[in-house]
């Protein structure tokens, strides 16, 4: 199935492969048919499935059929950050397109945001609070709104934005197309979409929260200079058949290959970094079995769909709760039993706490060989990885060494 086979239209088309997207995800094949034809709808989905594009896109394609300019669209979003990021979206997608959007959010002037709306805009994407001020000071006029999304629903419940949700909805012509997104399904999010949709088609990205509860899940604290130990001593075990092992770094990834391959274990890397030929040799024989492991980046492992590893390591965490989930589903796939073991260093104690809020569980600890204390009781500054300053010496000496490469005319632009 390509964004071809979704009716899209040529704009759009151009736009996601510009983005350098191939093929539509889950969630966008399953709500972009649907939203074209006009319905409303319920996505239970989390932020990484490609939700924003889920209704971007049909949206804007919806809207090319006239062109006023009033406000047509309102997008409501629980923190600046996602409205940001939807605002981007939008613009991304929407680039061979004539649209005008505004992103609205507290904590900063109104008078930008005044002078936007006076010019005239087809998209507002907004926080709560912030717009109503605007709404009730006359500065905009939701008359015309034909497509309104509320996008994490329960992250706004959660921060207590539903009286200001409510008036907003009241302001909004009855006849429109309502979208609403949640990760999770409470009986007032259910409440909440119940009042605010008519007949909405359900639909749900990669059934997460299911995956996360099949995974067993163990967190090792672990200082940074015993990792590489005690992931030889976990893989000495004969039931870690298929391991899929992930870094923050290419660097990283690049290290832990070498180690493994230098300690007897076969493992290979993918990343960024690797020609294609080289990942697809290195998927294909994890896949067959001939290599135990594949060390890989985040991104790197968007694209493996691999139905038989038995483990996931998180070498390192990530600092994106968000990918944590992602790198867990990798196991317990179709069925299958699945394990995840985290290593966390003091540092990344504070990556751990927002995994497990996110999650909304403890991971079970692991008593080993190499266990931290120091780790499992990191709190402040000492939880957190180091900020990373320019004018230490680290970065002078990396400077130094980049400038003699250029030098040498080894710099190659990319
Ligand atoms: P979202 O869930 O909307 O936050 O999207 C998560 C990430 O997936 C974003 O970085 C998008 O740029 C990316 N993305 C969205 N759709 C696709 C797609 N069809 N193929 C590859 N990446 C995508």
């Amino acid at each position: 199935m390509t964004f071809k086979d979704l009716n899209l239209i040529e704009p759009l088309q151009r736009a996601v492969t510009k983005q350098g997207y191939t093929k539509p995800t889950p969630i966008q094949l399953k709500s972009i048919p649907s939203l074209l034809t006009g319905k409303d709808l319920i996505g239970i989905a989390q932020t990484g499935t490609g939700k924003t594009a889920a209704f971007v896109l049909p949206i804007l394609q919806r809207m090319t059929e006239k062109y006023p300019r009033v406000v047509r669209t309102l997008v409501l979003a629980p923190t600046r950050e996602l409205a940001a990021q939807i605002g981007e979206s939008f613009a991304a997608y929407g680039q061979f397109l004539k649209f005008k959007h505004t992103v609205i959010f507290g904590g900063v002037s109104y008078g930008q945001q005044i002078n936007a709306l006076a010019k005239g805009v087809d998209i507002i994407v907004a926080t709560p609070g912030r717009l109503l001020d605007h709404l009730n000071q006359g500065k905009v006029n939701l008359k015309d709104i034909e497509f309104f999304v509320l996008d994490e629903a329960d992250r706004m419940l959660d921060m207590g934005f539903i009286r200001d949700i409510q008036k907003i909805i009241a302001r909004l012509p009855q006849k429109r197309q309502s979208l609403f997104f949640s990760a999770t399904m409470s009986p007032e999010v259910n409440e909440l979409a119940k009042r605010l949709l008519r007949n909405p088609v359900h639909v749900e990205a990669a059934p997460q929260a299911t995956t996360v509860e099949r995974v067993k899940q163990c967190v090792f604290f672990v200082d940074q200079g015993t990792k590489q130990s005690l992931l030889l001593e976990l893989l000495k075990q004969k039931h870690l058949t298929c391991v899929l092992i992930f870094t923050r770094t290419k660097h990283k990834a690049n290290r832990v290959e070498k180690f493994l391959n230098e300690n007897g274990v076969r493992a290979d890397a993918i990343h960024g970094n690797k020609s294609q030929g080289a990942r697809q040799k290195a998927l294909y024989d994890f896949k067959s079995g001939r290599t135990k492991v594949l060390v890989a980046t985040d991104i790197a492992a968007r694209g493996i769909d691999i139905d038989n590893i038995s483990h996931v390591i998180n070498f390192e965490l990530p600092n994106e709760p968000e990918s944590y989930v992602h790198r867990i589903g990798r196991t317990a796939r179709a069925g299958a039993e699945g394990t995840a073991y985290s290593f966390c260093a003091a540092d990344e104690r504070n990556f751990l706490h927002n995994i497990e809020r996110l999650i909304r569980q403890k991971i079970e600890v692991l008593p080993h060989l190499y266990h931290s204390k120091q780790a499992e009781n990191a709190v402040g500054a000492v939880a957190r990885p180091p900020p990373k300053h320019f004018g230490n010496n680290r970065g002078n000496q990396s400077r130094k060494f980049f400038s003699k490469f250029m030098h040498k005319g080894n710099f190659r632009r990319r």
